[in-house]
Formats: structure tokens, C-alpha cells, sequence
């Protein structure tokens, strides 16, 4: 049999080197770790876990990453089962002992018979063969050139940039008014589900200067800033054009000043809620690199903003993605290089627990392959399935952005399943038809 090459040992890389090895295809699994390593990555072991010890919630009847928990399990996931072997306790989320769980998965993985390690970093897209790519948010820098250089520049992002949180409760609310930009929505509640922040000519000159003053996070080693269009920093738009907030996420168009009805104002903040509660509203668009202490101070320059306080400040953070809608192939292969797959959080799913799934699927994908056979994805009720679906077309390419799992990515569901019930028995109606749904799935493979 022909052997697969996984670049990258991480949640999604020792996930897709367990599966095939199981479905009796050797690996080689290659990881620059200790040699190379990242700015977050503490070991030279197989699937660490570089921030929270956590794989959420294990709720597998009413969450969506719950079920991703069942799904992989039923699959006969390592991922899934090193964790709940090492598992701590912690409410209904599934946290784990990282070091216990993260060694446990580097011994089963050194012990299984068909894997080998190759230790260093892969520094190039390979040519022949079978290949999958898990090298993550933090890809070594000449890999990334190297994808780069086959997807074009447009493909690959390099950086996430969060909008900052304000609590609700210290927006001014004699200034700022609930609507929704042309009364959109089908409910009352939906016609008010933003609250806008209107500026006059004079305070929005003022605020394009600040803007382009601020203190802004630089980038390491040479880095350069790489953003998809839909997701460019404030003040990278403020650089654009003095006048390109105003028509972009300040336009003030499709809204009427509840409190001055007659004023007509030159550019408008929106804010959209950001909790079940309504306690807090993220800033629409107002994604920034800006230093956290110039932050506070310019969006304070906002009418209705003066007191504001946050729940977290905007900021940037490393993460290497592509363009997956356009790349891939519901294979999850490369349309333009099919011998080579990716998987992980390098295709724009977002989390540990999302990422380990695209492994489990690209390895068992890539077996089915090597032994002659074409392995469909899950349907696209499951969960699963609903990833992979986001990922190769089901998501804008455009504005394409990391995605965790969530019942908004499933197809609605039939009115006998609860399609018309509330919240909590939809949401059962959702896993239920999901576990049958994989069930099948898997069956059809033994
Ligand atoms: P990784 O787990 O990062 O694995 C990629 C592997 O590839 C690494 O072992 C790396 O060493 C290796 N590699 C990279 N380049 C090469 C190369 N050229 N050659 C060989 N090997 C290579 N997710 C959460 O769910 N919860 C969190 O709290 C969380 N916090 C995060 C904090 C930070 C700072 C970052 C960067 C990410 C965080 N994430 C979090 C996202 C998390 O990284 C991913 O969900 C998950 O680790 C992705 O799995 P992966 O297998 O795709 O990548």
C-alpha cells in the first residue's frame, strides 16, 4: 500500500494519522516540534492544547460541539477518547489534564505499528505522493510562502482581527437608539437588534484622525499584514480613504435618529448584541490592531460611547488560514494540486475539537483513496458533515472567516423533528437526526 504523509502533529494531524492507520494505511507523520518551534506550543509532544484546556461542551443533545464530541467518538476517535480517559472535572464541559491527555496521544501514536515520525519542519509543498497539511494557525513560515505561492496571496490569511465588546449598560442611551438598519427583520426585536451611535460631520473628521494616529500593534520576524477584504482593521480602512468608514461600516444610511429624528447624521457606529442576555454589544466592522490603551481613548470619542466600558478590546491574532471555498474539493483536496489534502484549523474551522473532526475526516478520506475507493463526506445534518460543508462551498468566499461548529450551519429542520419548537427542542431535533444521520454514515463504510 502507498504510505500517507501528514505535515503537522497537532489536534487535527494526530487525529487524520490515527484514522488512517486504523483503516490500515501507513503514515508518516511529520512535525518540526521540538526543533522548530512556536511562539505558543510549550513541548515536542503530539496534539498540545496551547491556551484553555478545554474541549467545551460535552452536551451532546443540545450542543453543537457536544455532538461533534459523540460524532468523533463514534468514529473512534483518538482525539475524543485520550480526553475523556484524562478528562477533569468541570461542569458539563469536557476539560482534560492537557499534559496527561496530550503524552497519552503521543505513546499511542509512536506505539501504533503502521506510523513512523519524521521529525522537522516540511518546508515546501510536495510534489508527489499522498499528503495532508495540519500545520494550523501557527504553520512554519516558509510552508506558509510556499502555499502562498501555489494559492496566490489572496488565498492565504495570516491574522484574525476581533471588534472590540462594550457592556451594555455603560452605553449612553439618551445618544444611541435601537434599529436595525432599514427596520430589516421579521420581529420587533429583530426590526431593533442594533443600537446606533451617530456622529456629526466634525466628530467623525476627528475620529478618522485618531484613527490614523493611534498606536498600532506592530508585526514580528518581518511579518506583514495579510487580510481577507472582509475582515480589514478600522484603521487600515481609515488609511484607504478618509471617506471609506463612512461608506463602509459607518455608513449612516437605512437609519433615523430616535432621539433627533430631523438631524440627519453624517456616519453611524452600529453595535450588535453579543450575548444571549443583551448585557454586552461588539462594534460592527471596528476589528483593530490598534494598542489596547489608544483603543479606550478613540472609541470613547464616540457619541454614546463617552462612559463606555469593555468587555474585551479588539486585537489581532496569529492565525494562518486559506481560502477553503475556493481551494478545496468536498475531498477536502486541493482542486489545483488533488494529492494533497488540508485539514484543521488551517482550512477556516476554528477550535480544537473542530479541527481534531477535519482530521478525522482528510485521514479517512486520504485511506479511502490509497485503497482504491471514494470516501463521500458525512451528510450535512451531522455535525460533521455541516463543517465540512462551511468549509468547501457552503460559506461565502468572500467574506470567508474561522468557523466554530453551531446549529446555524445544519440545514433547518423537518417540522417532525421540531422544526417549529422552541430553542431546546429544536436543538434535540437537530442531534437526533444528526446521530442517525452518521450512524448510517459509518455503517456504509464497514
Ligand atoms: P495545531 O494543533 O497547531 O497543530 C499544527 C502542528 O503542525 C503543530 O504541532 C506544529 O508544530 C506543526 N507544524 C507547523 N508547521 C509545520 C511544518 N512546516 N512542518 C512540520 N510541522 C509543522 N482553540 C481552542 O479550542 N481553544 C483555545 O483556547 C484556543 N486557544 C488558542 C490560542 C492560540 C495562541 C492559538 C494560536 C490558537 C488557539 N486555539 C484554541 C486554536 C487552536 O490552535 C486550534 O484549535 C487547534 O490547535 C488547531 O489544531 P490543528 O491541528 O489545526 O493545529
Amino acid at each position: 500500500t502507498q504510505e500517507l504523509h501528514i505535515i503537522g502533529g497537532g489536534l487535527a494531524g494526530s487525529e487524520a494519522a490515527w484514522q488512517a492507520a486504523e483503516a490500515g494505511v501507513p503514515v508518516v507523520l511529520h512535525e518540526m516540534r521540538p526543533q522548530v518551534g512556536t511562539f505558543a506550543h510549550q513541548t515536542g509532544n503530539f496534539a498540545e492544547m496551547v491556551c484553555s484546556n478545554s474541549f467545551r461542551s460535552d452536551d451532546d443533545e443540545r450542543n453543537a460541539v457536544g455532538l461533534l464530541h459523540w460524532e468523533m467518538a463514534a468514529a473512534g476517535g483518538l482525539i475524543m477518547e485520550m480526553a475523556r480517559q484524562h478528562r477533569l472535572p468541570a461542569g458539563g464541559a469536557l476539560a482534560v489534564d492537557r499534559e496527561a491527555f496530550s503524552q497519552a496521544v503521543t505513546d499511542r501514536l509512536r506505539a501504533h505499528p503502521l506510523i513512523s515520525v519524521a521529525e522537522g519542519e516540511v518546508t515546501e509543498l510536495p510534489r508527489d505522493g499522498h499528503w495532508i497539511v495540519a500545520t494550523g494557525p501557527l504553520t512554519s513560515g516558509a510552508l506558509a510562502d510556499s502555499i502562498r505561492a501555489e494559492t496566490g496571496a489572496e488565498s492565504l490569511a495570516f491574522f484574525d482581527a476581533i471588534a472590540p465588546i462594550v457592556y451594555t449598560e455603560s452605553i449612553d442611551m439618551s445618544v444611541a437608539w435601537r434599529q436595525s438598519r432599514y427596520d430589516k427583520g421579521e420581529t420587533e426585536e429583530e426590526q431593533k437588534a442594533y443600537l446606533n451611535c451617530p456622529m456629526t460631520k466634525p466628530q467623525y473628521e476627528a475620529f478618522i484622525d485618531a484613527l490614523l494616529a493611534a498606536d498600532k500593534t506592530e508585526f514580528h520576524d518581518g511579518e506583514t499584514a495579510k487580510y481577507f477584504d472582509g475582515c480589514l482593521p478600522i484603521e487600515v480602512m481609515a488609511e484607504r480613504g478618509r471617506e471609506t468608514l463612512r461608506h463602509g461600516p459607518m455608513k449612516p444610511v437605512g437609519l433615523t435618529n430616535a432621539h433627533k429624528p430631523e438631524e440627519k447624521a453624517y456616519a453611524v457606529v452600529q453595535l450588535r448584541r453579543d450575548n444571549a442576555l443583551g448585557t454586552l454589544y461588539n462594534i460592527v466592522g471596528f476589528q483593530t490592531k490598534m494598542k489596547y490603551g489608544a483603543q479606550a481613548s478613540v472609541f470613547r470619542m464616540i457619541p454614546g460611547l463617552e462612559n463606555a466600558s469593555f468587555a474585551r478590546l479588539g486585537g489581532i491574532h496569529r492565525n494562518t488560514f486559506i481560502n477553503s471555498p475556493t481551494l478545496l474539493d468536498v475531498q477536502m483536496r486541493m482542486r489545483a494540486r488533488p494529492n494533497i489534502r488540508f485539514a484543521g484549523q488551517i482550512t477556516g474551522v476554528e477550535g480544537y475539537v473542530e479541527s481534531a473532526s477535519m482530521g478525522l475526516l482528510a485521514g479517512r478520506m486520504a485511506a479511502a483513496e490509497i485503497k482504491g475507493s471514494d470516501l463521500p463526506p458525512p451528510p450535512f445534518t451531522t455535525a460533521m458533515g455541516a463543517l465540512i460543508n462551511h468549509i468547501t462551498g457552503g460559506a461565502e468566499a468572500k467574506t470567508f472567516q474561522p468557523m466554530n461548529v453551531n446549529f446555524g450551519l445544519f440545514p433547518p429542520l423537518e417540522e417532525a423533528r421540531g422544526g417549529r419548537k422552541g430553542r431546546k427542542d429544536r436543538y434535540k431535533g437537530y442531534t437526533d437526526r444528526a446521530k442517525e444521520d452518521f450512524a448510517q454514515w459509518l455503517a456504509a463504510q464497514s
